[in-house]
């Protein structure tokens, strides 16, 4: 699939932007803070449903506006779809495809299929389970609606069973009656919590598969990676989910003391953990900065191929700022491994990218455009 046009209104530092893109490279260039990354996140909002760097969306309006819309078309296969989005400062965000407004946030989810990688996604090897959890949650989400309506469902049975679990403990007496009110709260979290389960193991196992080939060749044969779920009940004897489920219950009422003690859930999705691991060692612990970073690259690429075979074409990748980090070698591989993928790719400097494209990209459709201060122009090769 790929972007044909997108426009802007009061988003971020743009007034009025209305670009339209080439179907394989767009090269967006220019100083730091000029918008660069501003354009990733209109593309990135139209997929997701909201901003990787932001979930306000009145940090995303123009200074002193009352308001933002952005207007994007996508080319898919089975047709074109037009996605708008219109947020007015403290109310709730519309959003309509090909017309029709949708009603929950999820019917946006696989309309616009992207892949982004940024700076911060770094912080998906660095950082905490919280991180791996979330690009889990994104990538699933985009093949699987009911994944996303899984994790929402989640969500609130968790809040209300951590509130009766506080409940349970502040209580002096009759606190027995509203513990066999517990049962139904394990018995829906379970439920859920263990089709979310099973689609992370399914993913990262496919996922990890791929991530393997690429990074092989990302790093010249050098290093093995591998991507390991780590969910906090062991599902490894599990077979399928009303077996994941019975071990979650298990565990749910095993521990309910401990539980009851600390307030808390403590087994369950909102646990889970993903392990990332180079020659057999924690990335995490051990990786160079490099490695780090490559590995990160490495689940995304990983990421569109998943993409690609589930949902029949390529996602569109965003680059965000990714090329100055990369050596020679490694740059010049992912320029040339990214076939029929539409890719918009940010950068302070923009000759020594287009020199590698033009010698990896021959018959391949490309523009450039150089962001000042929120305008862009497009400049002619
Ligand atoms: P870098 O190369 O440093 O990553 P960039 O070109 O990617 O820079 P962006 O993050 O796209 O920069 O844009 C940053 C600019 O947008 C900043 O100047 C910031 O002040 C401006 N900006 C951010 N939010 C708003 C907003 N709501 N209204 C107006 N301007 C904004
Ligand atoms: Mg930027």
């Amino acid at each position: 699939m790929y972007i044909r046009e997108i426009e802007l209104v009061n988003f971020r530092n743009y007034r009025k932007l209305k670009l339209d893109f080439a179907k394989d490279y767009n090269l967006i260039y220019g100083r730091n803070a000029q918008g660069k990354t501003n354009i990733l996140e209109a593309i990135f909002l139209c997929s997701a449903g909201r901003s990787h760097r932001t979930s306000k969306d009145n940090e995303l309006i123009r200074f002193n506006e009352e308001g933002y819309y952005v207007n994007l078309t996508v080319e898919r296969r089975d047709g074109e779809k037009n996605i708008e989005i219109l947020y007015k400062r403290n109310e709730k965000k519309r959003i309509k495809i090909n017309g029709v407004s949708i009603s929950r946030n999820g019917q946006l989810m696989g309309q616009l299929n992207t892949v982004l990688f940024s700076p911060e996604d770094l912080s998906l090897v660095k950082g905490g389970p919280a991180e791996r959890r979330r690009f889990l949650d994104i990538a699933i989400s985009q093949i699987k609606p009911s994944y996303f309506y899984d994790l929402q469902q989640y969500s609130k049975i968790l809040t209300q069973r951590n509130a009766l679990l506080k409940e349970i403990g502040s209580r002096s007496s009759g606190s027995e009656k509203l513990k066999d009110t517990l049962e139904i709260w394990n018995e829906n979290l379970a439920e859920t919590g263990s089709r979310i389960i099973l689609e992370r193991s399914i993913y990262l196992s496919e996922l990890s598969k791929k991530a393997y080939g690429w990074h092989n060749l990302l790093t010249g044969q050098k290093e093995k990676i591998e991507v390991i779920y780590c969910p906090s009940i062991d599902i490894s004897k599990c077979n399928g989910v009303n077996e994941i489920k019975a071990k979650f219950l298990e565990y749910l009422n095993d521990e309910i003391e401990k539980e009851i003690r600390s307030g808390m859930t403590m087994y369950g999705p909102q646990r889970d953990d993903v392990e990332l691991k180079i020659n057999g060692k924690s990335v995490k612990m051990y990786a160079s900065q490099g490695q780090q970073r490559t590995a990160a690259l490495t689940l995304k690429l990983s990421e569109t191929e998943l993409l690609k075979e589930i949902i029949g074409e390529y996602p569109v990748l965003l680059l965000d700022d990714v090329f100055s980090e990369l050596d020679a070698f490694r740059k010049d591989y992912i320029l040339a491994s990214l076939e029929n993928m539409q890719t918009f790719i940010t950068s302070t400097e923009n000759h020594l990218l287009l020199n590698t494209l033009k010698n990896s990209s021959v018959n391949k459709n490309v523009k450039t455009y150089m962001v000042e201060n929120g305008t862009v122009s497009e400049e002619k090769m």
